[in-house]
Formats: structure tokens, sequence, C-alpha cells
């Protein structure tokens, strides 16, 4: 299945649908931005959406599509888990376990995922600072795991014409705070496609060890989140222009 290096000598990316609509759409999606130079496929099963009418994902079937396209493409695989009862089910189908911004504050679920060791991208809450966000991450540390990735996904501002504000101050402050690799998913924070290369950009140039974006072949069609996800040809642009610019220099560490 390959290995993803954060930390390493060049941007990771993870790329992905929001949700995972079917195994098809899946494996076109998984080798298509391998191809590309992703690192990591994304892509939910379970859903935390906003509104309890919107579509909440596949669930565990989904789970099972994701490690067996994952195999498939030869790229691990990352997908957010909503709850402690779901943990060790999941582990079983996931080489690195997301914690969602709205649960960045579930302490039982940093704790048990601490305990059991799983690799984990663990997201800003909206309404969290550096230093909660920091300080969730010592819960999974302090039960012995340190295999944590840290994804800026932008907070919430009183600006309108974004879905978030992407807090890109986060990103040097972090890596300074801590040894972590830190992340950045531009596509919740901006929630719109156009924006994604731009703050993508930005992110490496604050010293992002790596990118999270949302992809699909038919944005216009997803089930979720499709204002922000770029299409295939999209997505490849993206990726090169990650590999021509790279780092700045500095990176702040
Ligand atoms: C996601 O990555 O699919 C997601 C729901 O993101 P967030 O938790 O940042 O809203
Ligand atoms: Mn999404």
């Amino acid at each position: 299945m390959g290995a993803a290096e954060f930390g390493g000598e060049s941007p990771v990316i993870i790329a992905g649908p929001c949700a995972i609509e079917s195994e098809d759409m899946l494996l076109e999606i998984a080798v298509s931005v391998k191809a590309s130079g992703a690192g990591m496929l994304r892509g939910g099963a379970w859903k935390p959406r906003t509104s309890p009418h919107s579509f909440q994902g596949l669930g565990s079937e989904a789970m099972v599509m994701l490690k067996s396209v994952g195999e498939e493409a030869g790229l691990p695989v990352v997908s957010e888990v909503l709850a402690v009862s779901q943990l060790e089910w999941a582990l079983e189908y996931l080489d690195m376990v997301q914690v969602g911004a709205r649960n960045m504050h579930n302490f039982p679920l940093l704790t048990e995922i601490g305990r059991c060791g799983a690799p984990v991208l663990l997201k800003r809450g909206f309404m969290a600072t550096v230093e909660e966000w920091l300080l969730a991450a010592e819960y999974v540390m302090k039960e012995g795991n340190e295999k944590i990735v840290l994804c800026e996904r932008g907070i919430r501002t009183f600006e309108p014409w974004t879905r978030a504000t992407l807090d890109i101050s986060s990103v040097p402050l972090a890596r300074q705070s801590s040894s972590l690799p830190v992340v950045v998913d531009p596509c919740h924070a901006a929630g719109r496609r156009d924006l994604v290369m731009p703050l993508s950009m930005a992110s490496l140039g604050a010293g992002a060890d790596g990118l999270m974006i949302e992809v699909h072949p038919h944005p216009e069609r997803a089930l979720s989140d499709g204002g922000q996800s770029l299409n295939l040809g999209d997505f490849a642009a993206l990726a090169a222009a990650v590999r021509h610019y790279g780092w700045p220099p500095e990176r702040y560490r």
C-alpha cells in the first residue's frame, strides 16, 4: 500500500472525496490522484454533517471500500472516526484515523486513540485556539502515541465570503511550539474551489508539511462539499504547482 512520510523531504498531499459515494468513483479518484502525486487517499465514511438531513456517508461499507481501493491504488488511507465505539473496528481498515474539527475536544476519543497507538490526523476545532489544539494533541501523546499530524482547517470568524477563515499563522506557530508535522486543509477553510490553489501555496509558504485536498470527478454532482472540491484535472495542476514551488528556503522550525 505504500507509506506516507510527513515531515520528510517533500510536502505530502492527502487527496480524495469529501464522502465516499461508491467504490468505482473512489477508485477513479485514487488512480488519478496517485498519478498526479498524492501520497495518501482520504474519503469520508461516517460524515459529521452540520444538518442531520444532509447525506451522512455510507458508513462502514465505505470503510471497506477505502481499504480495498487504497490497496489497489497503492495509497495509504485516512478517514474520520466519530466515536470511541467505532474506533477498534475502523482501525482494521485504516492507516490513519482522522479526528474532525467538531471532535477535537472529544477527550475520550483522543485518549483511546492515544492508547491504541494509531497514527492520527488531528484537525483543529473551528472554535479552538492554537494552544487548545496542541493540548488536544497532548491527550493523545499522554498515552504514549506520538504518531500525530496536526491539520489546520480554518476557524470561524465574522467573514462570510469564505466557509471559515484559514488561520495561516497557526502553521508556523504550531510547528514552532511542537515537533509535530502540520498540514493544511484549504478546502474546508475556504468552502470554495477558486481559493484552494492560492491557499495551498500560502500554506506551503508558511511551512506546512502537507495539504489535504478534496477531489471529485464531477464536483457539481458531489453528495457533499462539491463547491470546495477540485476536479481531477485541477488537482493535477495543484500537485504540479506543489512539486514545482515546494517549500520556501526557511521553514520556521
Ligand atoms: C472532513 O475532512 O471531511 C471534515 C469533515 O472536515 P472538518 O472536520 O475539518 O470539518
Ligand atoms: Mn468535506
